[in-house]
């Protein structure tokens, strides 16, 4: 079949059923048919590469020229951006279709992707609960199958947590490993791209496309980039896995562990080794992530003022004004409580007492990483704690909102590269198994992944 005609399956699909889920914030109808039509004509004149005419669809977080990109708010409803974002422009390379653009929490701040600007998104399996967040539009859109494949950005499980969710699979690569060029930044010493998708070994596919440096990102690093789909099958004899105590401890549903558990045979089964590990310091990387994380978005915000671009209030009567109700009206509850978290964590009398010690731990959360990975290959524990919760349940309660990152969110302290697969169902949900690697072993732990599936 034709890539036109692949694309307007999923459009239709889109079209009939995204009311349910809400998964697209926009849909990039007529361009994506005319990218159709071109990816056919290249194949037809037998320039097609691997990839020409496959659908995608991206957060809308990456800046798209000529499409909107919101990040899921008010402030940014009708932006359209006059570049392209690195990871976006990798995908036009390669002749993909950009199906459009995938709902959010608003500038990624949420778990449930329940602060987003253009409404919840609803989680496929059942629709009264929430798809995780923030990357939960992409998520949803894999798992009701609007797309292929979609791009999601993981700054404490953004990537992970809805693909658990979900029942997808998602990976987090080790911090500058993509580049953040045009990737709208919420707290960039965490910040990381990478792909959503239904399979292993699709995860290894995108993630070819999407590596690389950058010399527009400084923090993207310059190393080769493996192809991730060579060693998808080496045998796993001989891996090590390590199970840390605190990642199945309190907060952690029962049945969840249990499930974990139950798929862990899979690899005893395929040679492999399990052992408990520890990791210490789990405990503090909550209260650590949330000083950093919103002392960085504080930040990254400030150049939302109503004047450069975005949202701007009726009538402002001189610069403050438009400063404060441009701000004011545009934010959203959850985006303002981070910027007055972090700007107090970072305000002088404060900032020894809340970032620097944040700082500390975040090095200590590091540190015990580096000492379990000197005696396991893949640190394996549930994604999240629960399946997914009903919408609305943790709306009012932002720190039990929070506590849905607790096995995430010290991978992107340490900014080593995770995954989530789908790992069977609890009542009827599913429950995401999370792979935590050491330092740009991303092939790893699709190797692993995939020879679970
Ligand atoms: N849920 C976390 C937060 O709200 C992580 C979000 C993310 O990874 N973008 O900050």
């Amino acid at each position: 079949f034709s890539s036109v005609e692949l694309t307007q399956h999923y459009i239709s699909r889109i079209n009939q059923l995204d009311k349910k889920y809400n998964s697209f914030i926009t849909v990039n109808e007529d361009e994506a048919l005319n990218q159709a039509k071109q990816a056919d004509q290249l194949r037809a004149n037998g320039q097609a590469n691997q990839f020409a005419g496959i659908p995608v669809a991206h957060k809308d977080i990456f800046c798209t020229k000529g499409i909107k990109t919101t990040c899921g708010s008010k402030m940014l409803a009708n932006f359209v951006a006059p570049y392209e974002s690195t990871v976006t422009e990798k995908f036009s390379q390669a002749n993909f279709i950009t199906l459009g653009k995938t709902n959010m929490d608003e500038f990624a701040m949420g778990s449930s992707n329940e602060t987003s600007h253009f409404g919840s998104v609803c989680n496929p399996w059942d629709t009264k609960r929430v798809p995780g967040g923030s990357s939960g539009g992409s998520a949803a859109a894999v798992a009701a199958q609007l797309t292929p494949a979609a791009t999601g950005t993981d700054t404490g499980g953004s990537i992970r947590q809805p693909a658990a969710l979900c029942g997808i699979t998602g990976i987090k690569p080790t911090y500058g490993r993509v580049s953040r060029w045009g990737m709208i930044a919420f707290a960039s010493s965490l910040d990381q791209a990478g792909p959503m998708t239904r399979t292993a070994e699709d995860a290894a596919l995108l993630l070819n496309v999407m590596s690389g440096f950058d010399c527009k990102d400084s923090t993207c690093v310059d190393q080769p980039v493996p192809d991730y789909t060579e060693s998808l099958n080496q045998p796993l004899t001989g891996l090590r896995i390590g199970l840390p105590k605190e990642y199945f401890s309190a907060g952690i549903d029962s049945n969840v562990s249990k499930a974990i558990h139950a798929a862990l045979d899979v690899y005893r089964q395929l040679g492999a080794t399990i052992k408990e590990v520890s990791l210490p310091h789990t405990a503090l990387s909550l209260p650590a992530y949330y000083v950093i994380a919103p002392a960085e978005a504080s930040s990254n915000l400030s150049r939302f003022d109503g004047v450069r671009y975005g949202y701007r209030c009726e009538t402002p009567e001189n610069l403050e004004d438009l400063y404060k109700r441009s701000r004011g009206e545009g934010f959203g509850a959850e985006v303002k409580r981070r910027i007055l978290v972090g700007t107090y964590a970072l305000s002088a009398g404060y900032y020894d007492a809340y970032y620097i010690k944040a700082q500390k731990i975040r090095r200590l959360v590091k540190q015990d990483f580096t000492d379990v990975f000197n005696e396991v290959d893949v640190i394996m524990s549930p994604t999240a704690p629960t399946t997914a919760f009903n919408l609305g349940e943790k709306m009012d309660d932002p720190v039990a909102m929070y506590a849905s990152d607790i096995n995430t969110i010290a991978v992107n302290l340490a900014g080593l590269p995770a995954m989530s697969i789908p790992a069977g169902l609890v009542d009827g949900l599913p429950v995401g198994l999370q792979m935590i690697g050491n330092y740009f072993a991303e092939a790893k732990l699709l190797q692993v992944a995939h020879q679970f599936q």
